[in-house]
């Protein structure tokens, strides 16, 4: 019975697994407009995963001016949604200047590789990932790309309140700064 049961269960498991796999890399690529305030950028939040099933024409068609886009939500970029994401840029850079904000970890991860799509838009913050030193809590923030010098955040840890450091390195993981012109 007890063998019957278990059998049963890690069967549920094993399905509950294959759900939470297919979910987590088939997020399709989609956008949300922002509202349009006389005078500012369209803001376009950007979600999902960017491959070769992004379609960015219906997007490409909404932005009659400069845009903001925000890349905070953009969980996975392969070679073929890098190349899509170049061609949005081509397409839309004579309405610009646009520019990025919160450029999450996949998106700066494709930028270090590709000078050719940093010289596209201009990156005015990412999203970088922050580790407790103690109880190794994670958080993310964003780093604004204003000034000359990279100026990474110092954050205390919401649960235990010690330092945090940056969970990667610093080096490669903003190397596509170097490309900007
Ligand atoms: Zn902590």
């Amino acid at each position: 019975m007890a063998v019957c049961w278990n059998l049963a269960w890690s069967g549920i498991l094993d399905k509950y697994k294959v759900t939470v796999v297919l979910r987590r890399y088939s997020k399709p690529f989609r956008w949300h407009l922002g509202s349009v305030e006389p005078g500012q950028p369209l803001d376009i939040e950007l979600y999902g995963c960017l491959d070769e099933s992004a379609d960015f024409d219906p997007l490409v068609a909404e932005i009659a001016g400069p845009a903001r886009l925000d890349a905070c939500g953009l969980e996975r970029v392969n070679s073929l949604g890098a190349g899509k994401w170049f061609r949005f840029m081509q397409a839309i850079n004579h309405r610009g200047p646009h520019c990025v904000v919160k450029c999450s970890p996949a998106l700066v991860r494709v930028l270090g590789m590709l000078p050719a799509l940093v010289r596209l838009v201009r990156v005015d913050s990412v999203m970088a990932a922050f580790v407790c030193l103690q109880c190794e809590s994670e958080r993310s923030l964003e780093v604004s790309l204003h000034s000359e010098k990279l100026d990474l955040p110092q954050p205390r840890c919401s649960q235990c309140g010690s330092g945090m450091r940056f969970d990667e390195n610093p080096d490669s993981y903003f190397r596509f700064l170097r490309f900007r012109t």
